[in-house]
Parts: structure tokens; C-alpha cells; sequence
């Protein structure tokens, strides 16, 4: 069954989209299968269930961190985690520096804007995200390297929705890569899209979505 989903949402995501199978609550029996499979980057939202899976699987897979992520959690995954999606504040992303320091990594993150109308979703608002580039500490942060934007748009079955909160983290996007970002080629993702409304990520200019229960089955 997951071999058949893999194949089948890679047959229809465009080349330059990167597929992250979001595993979270599944057991690494399950993750495993997939990595047989050829899939190499597994998304979590839990940072002690992602650092105990890294533990027991195979070596070569990029894990990210897609979740809310507290201050107190960013140790257990800081000496691995490959792209940690939900930067949603100044105060994270310099807990985040600091324990990259401790690592002598440069960690890769996202930064997380809130797009939806749903209040109980994370992320940054433009204001804020001025707010800390004005900020004289923020050049000292030298451990981050910000490599784009994501985003999760309301859970409703109104399309036209979705794809208007899609369609403003794309705009975000192309805002920051004109101005703060416009000489860093590293800033390029725009992480959006799940199972229910990855097709419309996409069209809107999704560069990677996170897919679980289209893969896995649905959660408990
Ligand atoms: C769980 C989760 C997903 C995947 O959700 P599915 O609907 O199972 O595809 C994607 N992104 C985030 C942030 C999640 O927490």
C-alpha cells in the first residue's frame, strides 16, 4: 500500500516539487517500507518521537521538523535535523542558533507564516518578520541559514480559500526573495501543501509538500 501511494502522488507532482513523507504517530516499520521504497526525506512534528526514529533508521535520511516546535525541545534534534519548517518566532530561531552553535552545524529553517483564518495555527505576520531583520541582534545569529517559507492553510473543504491563503505565502515568498533575501540563492522553498489540498499548493508554487496520511493511512 505505501509503495502504490508513493509512486502514485510522485507520478503526478511536478520534478522540482520535494515530497516530504510525513510520518508522524507511524511506526518505523512503516518508515522503513517507505525507505525501501526509495523515499529518503520523513517529516515529524514531535521532536522526541523524530530524534527516537532517527535513532533506529537508516543513517541517510533527511528528517524534518514540521511541527510547532517549543524553546526546550530544539536540543534533542538539533544535531541532525536536516530543515526545520516551523520557525514561527525570534525567540525560537535564536534558541535554535544557539544550539546549532553547540553543534558546529548551520541549520537550515523555514520560516512559518500564519496564513490561515483558523487562530489556533502558528506563524509570523510580515510586520513581524520586519520586525526581526531590524532587530541589531539578528545579524549575529550565524548558525541559521533561512532557506524560504511555509505555510498550512485552513482545514476546509472551500477551495477558493486554500488557494488564496496559498496564493499570499507565495506572495510572502517573492517579497522576501526581492528585498532581504535577494542575494541568497539558498532562499528558495516554498514548503505548502498536505494531503487534502497539495494539488492546489502546487499550482499556487509549492516547491515542497508534506504529505502523511496519503502515504500512511489516516492517523488514529
Ligand atoms: C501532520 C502534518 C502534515 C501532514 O498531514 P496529512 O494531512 O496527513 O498529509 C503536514 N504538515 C504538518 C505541519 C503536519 O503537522
Amino acid at each position: 500500500m505505501i509503495k502504490q501511494n508513493l509512486q502514485q502522488i510522485k507520478e503526478t507532482i511536478p520534478e522540482n516539487v520535494t515530497l516530504v513523507a510525513v510520518s508522524k504517530t507511524k511506526p518505523v516499520e512503516m518508515i522503513q517500507e517507505a525507505y525501501d521504497c526509495g523515499q529518503r526525506i520523513f517529516g515529524e512534528n514531535r521532536a522526541q518521537e523524530l530524534a527516537s526514529k532517527y535513532e533506529q533508521l537508516p543513517e541517510d535520511i533527511e528528517w524534518h521538523m514540521i511541527g510547532h516546535l517549543q524553546r526546550n525541545k530544539v536540543k534533542y534534534i538539533s544535531p541532525f535535523v536536516a530543515l526545520i519548517h516551523g520557525v514561527d518566532s525570534y525567540r525560537l530561531l535564536k534558541e535554535i542558533n544557539k544550539q546549532a552553535r553547540k553543534n558546529a552545524r548551520n541549520q537550515p529553517v523555514l520560516l512559518q507564516f500564519h496564513i490561515a483564518q483558523e487562530s489556533s495555527k502558528f506563524g509570523f505576520d510580515m510586520n513581524e518578520i520586519n520586525d526581526m531583520f531590524n532587530d541589531p541582534d539578528f545579524k549575529n545569529l550565524e548558525n541559521i541559514e533561512i532557506q524560504g517559507v511555509m505555510g498550512m492553510a485552513t482545514f476546509t473543504s472551500d477551495q477558493r480559500q486554500v488557494r488564496e491563503e496559498f496564493h499570499s505565502l507565495k506572495k510572502y515568498f517573492d517579497t522576501l526573495k526581492e528585498t532581504h533575501f535577494n542575494a541568497d540563492p539558498n532562499f528558495e522553498i516554498i514548503s505548502m501543501g498536505m494531503s487534502g489540498d497539495y494539488p492546489i499548493a502546487i499550482e499556487q508554487g509549492s516547491n515542497m509538500i508534506r504529505v502523511g496520511s496519503s502515504i500512511f493511512g489516516e492517523r488514529d
